[in-house]
């Protein structure tokens, strides 16, 4: 999948670092823009409203949180966090504060192609109405009659369980931290929200994996939640 009209700001002060991600995006057809500081990405991002944010965490002049919800206050945006090895407390802030996903430096191009294909694929569904049906490798999900099958058996949940997967699902291919997910689930974090939600993940894990120790769907992100594998 190339990028076609997709366009893509990447706010990052390493010169080197974003004219290499810019050159490489442009060789798969994205429009690219760079910004070397959080004020011009801004100003960037208010003038062409981007489909996508590449935000380095460490920029000269403000913190990167306040970035992203200036972003996200002026339209739903998937961003990419950039982060430097040991921001792990940085990271999970940025993803509570609405970041979709995060890669660490130093990266593949790769692996940022792929992170951009799944942003791609979460702009795609925000323009579709809410599905009813989930079909992803051998687990389908009928949203409408709340029923779970794993290749033809039908697989019980608890409603918690349930809730659970579809949350995870509606935004696979995103790193989910232990907060949202309480959040989406409780309304509210708590510290023992972690613990809870490792054993409703174990007791998932057996009901839909074909082999729980080898997840091919919920994938934990250690020190940070879980992803919903997306491809
Ligand atoms: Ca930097």
């Amino acid at each position: 999948m190339s990028g076609n009209s997709v366009k893509i700001l990447i706010i990052e002060d390493d010169k080197y670092i974003a004219d290499f991600i810019a050159l490489t995006l442009r060789q798969h057809d994205y429009a690219c823009q760079t910004a070397a500081s959080a004020a011009e990405g801004l100003f960037l991002y208010s003038a062409n409203r981007p489909d996508i944010v590449l935000l380095d965490l460490g920029l000269p002049d403000r913190d990167g949180l306040e970035i992203i919800k200036e972003i996200l206050d002026i339209k739903e945006t998937p961003i990419l966090i950039v982060s430097a090895r040991g921001q792990e407390k940085e990271k999970v802030e940025a993803l509570d504060a609405g970041a979709d996903d995060y890669i660490a430096k130093p990266f593949h191009m790769g692996e940022l192609m792929a992170r951009i294909r799944v942003a791609q694929r979460k702009l795609a569904r925000q323009s579709d109405t809410e599905e009813s049906t989930y079909c992803l490798d051998n687990l389908k999900i009928d949203v409408l009659k709340r029923q779970v099958f794993v290749g033809e058996d039908e697989v019980h949940l608890t409603p918690l369980e349930y809730r659970l997967l579809i949350i995870m699902i509606r935004n696979r291919g995103r790193v989910l931290t232990h907060n949202f997910i309480a959040k989406e689930v409780w309304g509210y974090a708590e510290t023992e929200s972690a613990q809870t939600i490792r054993v409703v993940m174990a007791n998932l894990r057996r009901k839909i994996e074909k082999e729980s120790a080898k997840p091919r769907h919920i994938l934990t992100e250690i020190g940070v939640g879980y992803r919903f594998a997306d491809e």
